[in-house]
């Protein structure tokens, strides 16, 4: 999303925006205990391992993890949070979100909302969904595109840092600011507007960008405005109005540029492609994801396996839009039915050759905090329950760029962890559960009955 309009993607829009509230039951996070802290349960999923481990114990001093595992030693003046007959993990990543905006509900007031509201009542309505997010179990996540309509704000940034200041409950935030794209493609918010609607039209600083040097200054200028990863639209989108959702829309130049230029500034770019030719290209430029992937062919897939990109396969998006098709433009119907025929078959097929997926949803396109639905939509494809729960932990952790200290259980990690009930791995919809959370060693949602 970017600057005149933007939107989430699954991506697609041409245009528009965001939402939100903040909810008055849940208590500030707790500050963190000067005693340690011993998490107990059932069970543990340490990130890592094919297999839980009984009778889990996490050990947490100030925001760090000192002991994990069965059975670990437990200190003597530590306070204990027996969770019971219940799964300990990392807490859940989410490698695709779009936490500064809501486009769940209906498509034209959703996009009429954002043209509508000040650019302060926009930014106030993300805060529910940082909120949203992080209680549903999900203590880290990328944000792959954000910005509200006709405005050259970073709210992902703003959002990002109030959070980390304590201001607001939320994830940890990884932010793309707005997408790069080309004119007419996806990221363009004047997409499907009339001429000159807007006065001008958008320019790399709002992420629109034709040719490798106007690509460059896009990823430079983002970078300079606080972008943890870039985000660019190599092809055509879903929720877009006027492109075709598989037509590649950059040339190999353009694409070299990306990644060169993105990668020189020691970040990772993460790409919107749903069609074949386009990821091809993607691929072999070097991109380090592929998010959505629709339309990708078993040899694109094979591609991606040598070349070691990770796919993020967004299921939830095409899901969601599917359950509610007769609310959408008839263009975007018709291209969100081609998309969602084409996602599972790819996505089985990635799972039968072995490719790195990353766990990612494209929250915004469906309410905020149903993340944990894309757990039982991946293992309804074929992906075994252990593999997914791998996806939404270490896996994304190694995509993140941050598995140093986020991702398993283990001494030495940011005590990020989270509980759910029974075993995930015999029931995949406990993951919709997640009940205990804990971010940076402060407990953040705790409905364990006393
Ligand atoms: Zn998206």
């Amino acid at each position: 999303m970017h600057s005149r309009l933007r939107f989430p993607c699954f991506c697609a829009l041409t245009l528009l925006l965001f939402t939100s509230s903040l909810g008055a039951q849940t208590p500030a996070p707790s500050p963190i205990s000067t005693r340690p802290i011993v998490l107990k349960a059932a069970r543990l999923f340490d990130g890592k391992s094919k297999t839980l481990v009984p009778n889990g114990v996490v050990v947490i001093e100030g925001n760090t993890i000192t002991g994990a595992g069965s059975n670990v030693p437990i200190p003597d003046n530590a306070e204990i949070i027996d969770l019971g007959d219940a799964t300990l993990s990392p807490g859940f990543m989410d490698a695709h979100t779009h936490l500064t905006s809501d486009f769940s509900g209906n498509y034209n007031e959703r996009r009429l909302h954002m043209l509508d509201e000040n650019i302060s009542q926009l930014a106030l309505e993300m805060i529910p969904n940082a909120k949203a997010t992080v209680e549903a179990g999900f203590t880290s996540v990328r944000d792959v595109g954000g910005g509200f309509p006709n405005s050259h704000d970073f709210p992902d940034v703003s959002l990002r840092n109030a959070i980390n200041k304590g201001l607001i409950p939320g994830p940890r935030m990884l932010v793309a600011t707005h997408g790069i794209g080309a004119t007419g493609g996806h990221f363009d918010d004047t997409n499907g507007f009339r001429d000159m609607l807007f006065g001008a039209e958008p320019d790399w600083f709002d992420g629109i960008a034709d040719g490798p040097d106007a690509i460059r200054k896009a990823v430079r200028f983002e970078v300079k405005n606080g972008a943890d990863v870039i985000k660019a639209a190599v092809s055509g989108g879903v929720l877009s109005l006027a492109d075709e959702v598989d037509v590649p829309q950059f040339d190999p130049a353009e694409m070299a540029a990306l990644v060169d230029e993105t990668h020189r500034l020691r970040k990772k770019v993460a790409v919107h492609c749903h069609g074949d030719a386009a990821a091809k290209e993607a691929i072999n430029a070097g991109v380090d994801s592929i998010e959505h992937g629709s339309f990708m062919k078993p040899d694109t897939l094979q591609l991606m396996k040598q070349k070691g990109t990770y796919l993020t396969p967004t299921l939830m998006a095409s899901e969601y839009i599917m359950g509610k098709i007769g609310q959408y433009p008839p263009a975007i119907q018709d291209k969100a039915k081609a998309a969602t025929h084409a996602r599972s078959e790819m996505f089985r097929n990635a799972v039968k050759i072995g490719i790195k997926i990353s766990f990612g949803t494209d929250a915004s396109v469906f309410p905020h905090g149903l993340n944990t639905k894309e757990f039982a939509l991946m293992t309804g494809l074929g992906m075994k329950p252990i593999d997914a729960l791998l996806s939404a932990t270490s896996v994304d952790a190694e995509l993140f760029g941050v598995a140093n200290k986020l991702g398993t259980l283990e001494k030495g990690k940011l005590a990020d962890v989270i509980a759910m009930p029974g075993d995930p791995t015999a029931d995949i919809t406990a993951t919709e559960r997640v009940f205990f959370v804990m971010k940076d060693g402060k407990i953040v949602k705790n409905d364990v009955k006393p």
